[in-house]
């Protein structure tokens, strides 16, 4: 099942912060693969912007290693990667002074796509508009990219959308968040408007609850600074698991096009339910064997940060009234995973009695770390014991399908710098949509910080804390174990 692939046109890319981690780990190795599939032209120029001391032939070798490093064997033959390096250069410049923007606006094509990666920390995100305009670059086919966070709390964020605001027009901004890049998460979208099979059944009807899992094996070493400023709540549930909701809430949109899709987003995250204290879980990771704890990581014995976060809220529509959404997100935790599990209601009445036992249907869809869906049906156990019900799953993995094809299908990386290219924003969070999500995540927020309140210990490797448990149990419901 090959890819198809579509030329986009000729473009220059500026990577801001094109030495950090960021850049080395998934942007570079993403514009490599995109290179070798043949997507980007030969005439296309990659260019990394940082503070640091490099020149061209310097920055070819640290992008040379990188793609070493980090893309399959099987795409990495000494003459691609020559040629990917080519059309790579590089300039040292700083985001708060004026030295070399200017020969930047020069080797920039004013007649071509321009697009501005910025992949530094984000206090650098308005000194980088503001010298983009004075410069001369903002005008025309520009696109920014934002990375994430787009602002601590609602006042930041909308500072920071007035800023850009101010020398971008909002279809030049392309805010990211990579999971919404991923396969699974746009077949999600597949499944429920390309299928007539799924749709009627997707409502408060049918659906008993839907459940959200984000799980981390990591800890939050190496981003220890930023990590403890942020926490779970503003570091997952306020972007990535938030626009998770919303693609498995959201009403069809009349056509597959970056209004229409985030005008539905954002109705969703309008209807949202304030979350009440006692909906909230909020943990914090202990020492392992060989393990430090959160504590020790973030050098802050005080710290009241949450590592864990498990909550209960539901959306206030015409759809969705009556059907709980089960969000946790959390470090160390027992296995590295990410679903989204619709469970529908029980049959009304079973008619094999109670000894066959009763069974869900439950919808995963698996987004890492093996990409797939996964439908549980209910059948007759086999054999002549008798009617006794087991759930068996209709499997769709993407490793599976594909072959060995799938290590060739595009990254979240790879997608989403190719739309930003192409000028297609669908997949990228309007300024709108990122306000109306910190307006909710503030008040939950504002909640512990006002009481104080520590997060729990969870011990390492475990599903979190017990309490996040009782948050389900409490229903009658449970979550579904944490495994890979
Ligand atoms: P990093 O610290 O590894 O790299 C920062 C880059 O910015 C370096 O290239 C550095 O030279 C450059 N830089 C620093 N100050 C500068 C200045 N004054 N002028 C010009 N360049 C300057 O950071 P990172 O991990 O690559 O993260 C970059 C951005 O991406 C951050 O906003 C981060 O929150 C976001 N992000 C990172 C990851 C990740 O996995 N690393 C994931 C999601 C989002």
């Amino acid at each position: 099942m090959a890819t198809r692939v579509i030329p986009v046109d000729p473009f220059d890319l500026v990577v801001f912060g094109g030495t950090g981690d960021l850049a080395r780990r998934k942007i570079l190795p993403a514009l490599y693969r995109r290179f070798c599939a043949g997507q980007i032209p030969k005439e296309a120029n990659i260019i990394g912007a940082a503070r640091s001391d490099f020149d061209e032939a310097g920055y070819r070798a640290f992008v040379r290693d990188a793609i070493t490093e980090l893309v399959p064997a099987i795409l990495c033959t000494g003459d691609a990667i020559a040629a990917f390096c080519n059309r790579v250069h590089f300039i040292q410049l700083d985001a708060r002074e004026d030295d070399g923007w200017e020969t930047l606006a020069q080797i920039i094509n004013p007649d071509r796509i321009r697009a501005f990666y910025f992949s530094v920390r984000p206090e650098l995100f308005a000194d980088l508009a503001e010298r983009l305009y004075r410069h001369g670059m903002a005008s025309g086919e520009t696109r920014i990219v934002v990375e994430k966070p787009f602002g601590h709390d609602l006042a930041s964020a909308c500072e920071l959308n007035a800023t850009l605001a101010h020398h971008f027009d909002e279809t030049q901004i392309y805010r990211i968040d990579h999971y919404l890049g991923k396969e699974t998460v746009q077949n999600l979208m597949a499944i429920r408007f390309a299928n007539m099979l799924f749709e009627p059944l997707w409502n408060s009807q049918y659906v008993d609850h839907i459940q959200i899992t984000v799980a981390e094996t990591v800890g939050i070493a190496g981003r220890a600074e930023y990590y403890d400023r942020a926490g779970a709540m503003r570091d997952m549930m306020q972007n990535h698991m938030m626009q998770l909701l919303c693609l498995i809430a959201m009403e069809p949109p009349a056509k597959f096009e970056p209004g229409a899709v985030r005008d539905e987003k954002l109705k969703v995250i309008r209807a949202l339910d304030d979350v009440a204290p006692e909906d909230i879980v909020r943990g914090q990771y202990d020492a392992s064997s060989d393990k430090l704890g959160y504590l020790h990581d973030v050098g802050n014995a005080n710290s009241t940060t949450e590592s864990f976060i498990a909550l209960k809220t539901g959306i206030s529509n015409w759809r969705w009234a009556g059907t709980p959404f089960y969000l946790r997100t959390g470090k160390r935790l027992k296995a590295r995973t990410s679903e989204i599990a619709v469970v529908f209601k029980d049959a009304p009445h079973s008619i094999f009695g109670a000894d066959a036992g009763r069974h869900a249907n439950i919808l995963t869809i698996v987004l890492q770390p093996n990409e797939g869906i996964e439908l549980g049906v209910t059948i007759k156990e086999p054999g002549p014991g008798g009617m006794r019900l087991i759930d068996v799953p209709l499997d769709m993995s993407f490793a599976e399908t594909l072959g060995p094809e799938a290590e060739l299908v595009p990254d979240a990386y790879e997608r989403l710098i190719m739309d930003v290219i192409r000028g297609n924003q669908t997949l990228f969070m309007r300024g709108d949509e990122v306000e109306a999500a910190w307006r909710w995540t503030d008040p939950i927020i504002a909640q512990w910080q006002e009481k104080g309140e520590k997060p729990l210990r969870y011990e390492s490797g475990s599903p979190g804390p017990e309490d996040a448990l009782g948050l389900m149990y409490r229903d009658g419901r449970h979550w579904r174990e944490i495994r890979e």
